[in-house]
């Protein structure tokens, strides 16, 4: 779910990092600049180190993460002001199974792309979130892939509808009288591994946008991104402009709320409004919520939704309760004419 750092390359002017899990980072706990720069030199982030991952096979590619991998999430960490402290997760069997069975299952249009972009789905422990990718970049320094991560022990005790009611809860403050409910899965299919893809699909629409033409690099600062017509899926919904300098929506002006949707830092939105703030986003092209946040997050929300509902056939309804009454069902809205000309988009992606 996570982006990873917005950063300019840059050459670090670190002392090199030293690599083992409980190896010093080159950086202090505190000083962002420093871990943008290591960050953005890491191994990590450079297609040679991934050379071997990316020649197996699938199955291979999934596993806990090399200490490598931790030490770049530390210094992302640190240059985000997140303050987690990543380690290597050792996942239980089950949960690898789970994983595992979880990507085997999706459908071919979604797995063939990846066979040369994705280096892997790997296991960190205090993560900073559920899930993460980041782009991989070759010599010349042009997008050639990408990495997933995820977090098990965010993921341990969840079913695949506690997750989701659990995540679209996260933007709003909590209430006794106001609430939430998702549903992703049928009863019989409410589980673990469905959680997984559904996380798995949307860290895939990252990682299908590495070197696309969806939006912008995230890697790129705003004042870099430049004429925003090569875009056309961003151009949709998005604008780059008003100061401070940032990514604002063709809806903000009918959807207030919009500015204050954000899912890591904490909720912002008072439980009161969220009938208001479905709402608002019934009359905008964004699949969820989610998806208002960022234009990447906006692609690949509307990836996995689109995925798990359309090609899938899977549910998803979000239903808000006040004072104990349904007070709004939100749908999918692959049927509906505002998301039409995104559907477009991801059907010629995914042919
Ligand atoms: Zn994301």
């Amino acid at each position: 779910m996570r982006l990873p750092l917005l950063a300019a390359l840059a050459l670090c002017l670190c002392t090199s990092a030293a690599g083992g899990e409980g190896d010093k980072l080159p950086c202090a706990p505190k000083d962002k600049p420093c871990a943008i720069r290591a960050a953005m030199a890491h191994p990590a982030k450079h297609l040679s180190w991934w050379k071997p991952a990316l020649a197996k096979p699938f199955s291979e590619r999934i596993g806990p993460a090399p200490a490598k991998l931790v030490e770049f999430i530390a210094l992302d960490n640190i240059g985000n002001g997140f303050p987690n402290k990543p380690r290597i997760s050792k996942a239980p069997a089950d949960f690898v199974r789970d994983v595992k069975a979880a990507f085997e299952e999706l459908p071919e249009a979604v797995k063939r792309p990846l066979t040369n972009r994705l280096a892997g789905i790997y296991f960190v422990e205090d993560l900073g979130g559920t899930g993460f990718t980041d782009m991989i970049v070759d010599d010349a320094g042009k997008p050639a892939g990408g990495f997933i991560v995820l977090d098990p022990t965010v993921l341990l005790q969840h079913t695949a509808n506690t997750w989701a009611t659990w995540r679209d809860g996260t933007p709003f403050k909590p209430s006794a009288d106001d609430r939430l409910e998702v549903t992703i899965e049928t009863p019989a299919n409410d589980n673990r591994k469905q959680a997984i893809q559904y996380i798995l699909l949307h860290e895939i629409g990252h990682v299908l946008s590495i070197g696309s033409n969806f939006h912008p690099n995230w890697n790129t600062p705003l004042d870099q991104v430049g004429a925003t017509a090569q875009y056309p899926f961003y151009e949709l919904s998005w604008r780059l402009g008003g100061s401070p300098l940032a990514y604002r929506t063709l809806f903000d002006a009918a959807f207030p709320q919009r500015k204050d949707v954000v899912y890591y830092f904490g909720p912002r939105i008072p439980a009161d409004q969220m009938v208001e703030t479905y709402t608002g986003l019934g009359k905008t092209n964004f699949a969820t919520l989610y998806s208002s946040s960022h234009p990447g997050d906006d692609f690949a929300e509307a990836f996995a939704n689109y995925v798990h509902v359309v090609m899938m056939k899977r549910p998803f309804e979000i239903r808000l309760y006040h004072f104990g009454q349904l007070a709004l069902t939100y749908p999918a809205c692959w049927s509906e004419p505002r998301c039409a000309p995104k559907r477009v988009v991801l059907e010629a992606l995914l042919k």
